[in-house]
């Protein structure tokens, strides 16, 4: 009969010391490992260390060296080296969760396998259980574990994957684990690549992309990464020749493209909402790798139909369609504007689902700015144009609006960003700042949309009363009134003039601009207009109230007539 000591009293411990009781050891211990343990190694035949692995080495340390006595640890990740100073060491890995020390003890009964490496003697003790060997070398004791884990431990977070959308059709986890143990034999019985079945063998993208439109965001992510898992050994089966982006299309992608396809678009299921610049820029870098087009629209929130024209048009446009909320402060010269900003995010999030998005980005104004309310370290300036009309009459804003862009375009990288021709000196300042700074970024305008009644949409006109809102309409006649003065030749100064006074007209309606610029250098127009052909644009800004409102017209003109653009 051997001796046998074990140090470690957690569930491995208790397991072997019933174990191998039963098998005929005259077992002492379990220790727990913080008693006096210089002693241990003396008058015992075998000492096996069962603590956790970082203690190994040290608790191998505090015991005296014998020259008889075999010293084994029980880690499978954890090399023969950690047990010297001791003469005879052995490593003896169950390979098999030992979850409780009843269990543990059948199982180490069973028949199961153990993995050995070091001095030959610790073989007896697999022979004595009734186990089987596994020679594993010590060079490969890391991946050889890490296989184990993946068998083991990723198998329980994949069952309790299923479990939780199990449940959520009334399925029980056992019915999944009889689905599972079928599956562990066929995978016994006929191997990996055989014993693969379902939608993602056959290659069946509809099913699989119903099944993802058909999961929530956390358990879609998982399936996603499973999928991933099953491409690795079908690529041939799922990869989807000839999509449109060239080779390399990652199914995964086509299949979570596929499941937000416009036509038949399961609104059921949340967007995807991001509020980390780094999680949507490696989100973003991992669809572009794959050839996807990002398309970005970047807006302040409490969105209307306005921003959704600009949404639409990047899902028609674009793979991936992702809506910016960021209600910028670095671009409100006017403190009381910025706290009257209206904010909707809830409905704003509904919004975006509607309109097609796939992501909404929704940082806070820390992650935007580091250290805000302190004035940001980086501020971009676009000069020239700039400096004229909502340039001169808000200080400020345009270094706001091109540094919060120079950050969005930094966080989409290659795309293309959509903006509405409403905020007509805002595209002229970011296609400036894209030439300069050679952003990978194309600038797609898209028209104003307007009210029925001609006035132009805007999260603003949330904060008119019924009555502000009839003024706010001579904004739109304002520049009806320009564009037929430039039509009948009337000349430029005249235009002008005839804005103005439709906007005076109103009481309540404070008339800040009204000019007319060539459109596309946004230079203003002198009294002459020049070639024929040339793209014009008037542009208004008025306080109705205490609302301040922007909105422009482009008109082409020939000297045979005039039409509007
Ligand atoms: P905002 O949320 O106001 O910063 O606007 C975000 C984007 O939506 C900008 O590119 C605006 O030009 C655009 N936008 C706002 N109102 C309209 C509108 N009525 N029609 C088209 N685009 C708009």
């Amino acid at each position: 009969m051997k001796n046998i000591r074990i140090i470690g009293a957690g569930r491995a411990g208790k397991a072997f010391a019933g174990a191998l009781q039963e098998v005929g050891y005259r077992v002492d211990g379990p220790y727990s490992h913080s008693s006096d343990l210089r002693e241990m190694s003396h008058g015992t035949d075998i000492l096996i260390l069962a603590v956790p692995d970082r203690s190994i080495a040290e608790t191998a340390k505090s015991i005296e060296p014998d020259p008889d006595t075999l010293v084994v640890h029980l880690s499978g990740a954890t090399d023969i080296d950690a047990l010297l100073p001791h003469p005879r060491r052995a490593v003896l890995h169950p390979f098999a969760p030992l979850p409780d020390p009843v269990v543990g003890k059948d199982r180490l009964l069973s028949g199961m396998r153990f993995a050995v490496s070091g001095d030959i003697a610790v073989s007896d003790i697999v022979h004595d259980l009734g186990g089987r060997i596994i020679h594993i070398d010590d060079s490969a004791r890391v991946l050889y574990h890490a296989a184990g884990c993946i068998a083991a431990n990723h198998l329980v977070a994949l069952m309790s994957h299923a479990g939780r959308v199990g449940a959520l059709a009334g399925l029980d986890m056992d019915a999944l684990l009889d689905l599972a143990r079928f599956t562990l034999d066929d995978i016994h019985s006929m191997g990996v690549q055989d014993a693969l079945t379902g939608p993602a063998s056959r290659g069946d993208k509809d099913t699989i992309a119903r099944h993802l439109a058909a999961l929530n965001e956390q358990d879609r992510a998982a399936y996603l990464a499973e999928l991933q898992l099953i491409e690795q050994m079908t690529r041939h089966v799922l990869q989807v020749p000839g999509f449109g982006h060239g080779e390399g299309v990652r199914a995964t992608d086509i299949l979570l493209q596929e499941s937000r396809g416009t036509g038949s678009r399961d609104t059921s299921r949340d967007v995807e909402v991001v509020d980390q610049a780094v999680v949507l820029q490696r989100r973003l870098e991992e669809s572009r790798s794959t050839g996807m087009q990002i398309g970005l629209v970047p807006t302040m929130g409490a969105l209307h139909a306005g921003h959704g024209s600009l949404i639409e048009r990047a899902r028609r446009e674009c793979d991936v369609v992702v809506v910016t909320i960021f209600v910028n402060p670095l671009q409100f010269n006017d403190h009381a504007d910025l706290d009257r900003y209206p904010r909707t995010l809830e409905e704003d999030l509904n919004f975006c689902q509607e309109r097609g998005a796939d992501i909404v980005f929704v940082p806070s104004v820390e992650e935007m700015y580091p250290g805000y309310p302190a004035p940001p370290g980086s501020v971009v300036h676009v000069s020239g144009v700039t400096e004229i009309l909502e340039g001169a009459f808000r200080p400020g804003h345009f270094d706001g609006v091109a540094t919060v862009v120079a950050k969005l375009f930094a966080i989409a990288g290659r795309c293309k960003a959509y903006f509405g021709e409403k905020d007509y000196q805002q595209i002229a300042v970011v296609r400036e700042l894209v030439r300069e700074m050679l952003l990978p970024v194309e600038v797609v305008p898209c028209p104003t949309v307007r009210e029925a009644d001609g006035l132009a949409m805007s999260s603003r006109n949330r904060n008119l009363s019924p009555k502000m809102r009839k003024a706010a309409l001579s904004l739109y006649r304002a520049l009806l009134a320009g564009e037929k003065a430039i039509c009948s030749s009337a000349g430029i100064d005249v235009a002008k003039k005839a804005m103005v006074v439709e906007m005076e007209k109103e009481e309540g309606v404070l008339v800040e601009y009204a000019e007319i610029v060539y459109a596309d250098s946004f230079v203003p127009v002198g009294n002459k207009l020049g070639n024929d052909g040339e793209r014009i644009r008037l542009l208004v800004a008025a306080k109705v109230g205490d609302v301040r409102l922007i909105d422009n017209i482009g008109v082409q003109c020939y000297h045979r007539g005039t039409g509007r653009i």
